[in-house]
């Protein structure tokens, strides 16, 4: 038995020599790889010990084994505090609201917002000897009458009773504007003649009927559309009189500031502000009144800012009739004017003389 051991050792060197051969040449070999054939030998020579065979009748069979890759193990390294520390530790969410960067920049003004009551409180230097050009006009105005004084939008209905008056005020006022006093009168007396000065009246009537009493007023089409709207809200908003606000005035389709305003001061005696039509605004920057203003409205609020409040009424027709007659639009008559001393504007819009072509071509020849 000692022998046959002997025997098994001496052969399985042998084999494991063999087997070694493949590993040193290649280099390739596992030692799993080893092991597994020399078990397998192992096996192979315990059944030629139960079956005798010679050494050449050895089989060696070599399973080869899938090769592992090497697994990597990373090592990840977690702290673990305290799970009290951890609580207190945690950031408070405020830390994370956006904060702008403080800089000091000027701090900007913001407008106050004033409505014409604060504006007129708003004081501002008048200009100076206005009160002595105000009675220089004054004294040309009473010298001669201008249509204003007879056909003004104030004398609107004057013999109706007050709530049809205020109708008619309201209604001549509308047809005023970009209309001279006088074609205004006549297409306002025309409507009374034809009963047509009532919100009822107006209402019921046909369009092209008022467009052709009205006749010809500037914008004729579009105001008697006006009137008809203004007719139809009279009598479901206001029982056929007319708004007493001048919100509610300017609310109304074809009502302006200036009209609005002249309407509060002559339907309803309450002076809301100044009326400024295109002669007011033009006077009053020709006299150097306001700063230059560019629209009637600039000039109502310039002119509030300084005026003192019981001329806010007188001013307008006034001044109306100072620029029908002397102070007019083209070529004003400054030669006639007694306060051209004091007028910053006096003579510098004299119309220069039309020269011909006729005589220009004449004269080079
Ligand atoms: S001087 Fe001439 S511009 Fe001046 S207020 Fe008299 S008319 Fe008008």
């Amino acid at each position: 038995m000692c022998a046959c051991y002997r025997k098994a050792a001496h052969m399985l060197i042998q084999l494991r020599n063999y087997a070694l051969l493949p590993l040193s040449l290649s280099q390739a070999k596992s030692t799993n790889r080893m092991h597994s054939r020399a078990t397998s030998i192992k096996a192979e020579m315990t059944s030629s010990e139960q079956n005798p065979k010679s050494e050449s009748d050895i089989r060696v069979f070599v399973r080869r084994k899938r090769s592992r890759k090497p697994q990597v193990i990373t090592e990840t390294i977690v702290k673990v505090e305290p799970q009290d520390q951890k609580l207190t530790s945690l950031p408070d969410i405020e830390e994370f609201a956006f904060k702008k960067p403080e800089i000091n920049l000027p701090q900007r003004k913001s407008k106050p917002i004033m409505n014409n009551n604060d504006k007129a409180k708003v004081k501002v230097k008048p200009p100076s000897s206005w009160v002595k050009v105000l009675e220089g006009i004054r004294e040309m105005r009473s010298l001669e009458d201008a249509p204003v004084d007879s056909m003004g939008c104030e004398k609107a209905g004057n013999s109706l009773p007050p709530k049809e008056r205020r109708f008619a005020v309201l209604i001549s006022s509308l047809l005023s504007s970009q209309t001279k006093d006088n074609v205004t009168h006549g297409a306002i007396q025309r409507l009374l003649d034809n009963n047509l000065l009532k919100p009822e009246m107006i209402d019921n009537a046909d369009e092209s009927t008022i467009k052709d009493l009205i006749y010809p007023v500037g914008f004729y089409t579009r105001k008697a559309a006006n009137m008809k709207k203004i007719a139809k809200i009279s009598l479901l908003n206001y029982d056929g009189d007319i708004p007493s606000t001048l919100e509610g005035l300017l609310s109304l389709p074809g009502i302006g500031p200036k009209m609005a305003h002249l309407v509060m001061n002559v339907a309803w005696n309450n002076v809301q502000g100044i009326c400024v039509d295109t002669h007011v605004h033009r006077i009053c920057n020709r006299l150097g009144w306001v700063p230059q203003t560019k629209t009637p409205e600039d000039t109502r609020e310039a002119l509030q800012m300084w005026l003192p409040k019981e001329e806010w009424v007188p001013i307008n027709p006034l001044l109306v009739g100072f620029g029908q007659t002397i102070c007019t639009p083209l070529r004003p008559s400054c030669s006639l004017c007694s306060v051209n001393g004091l007028c910053p504007s006096a003579f510098q819009e004299a119309t220069p003389k039309k020269v011909s072509r006729v005589k220009t071509k004449r004269s080079e020849s």
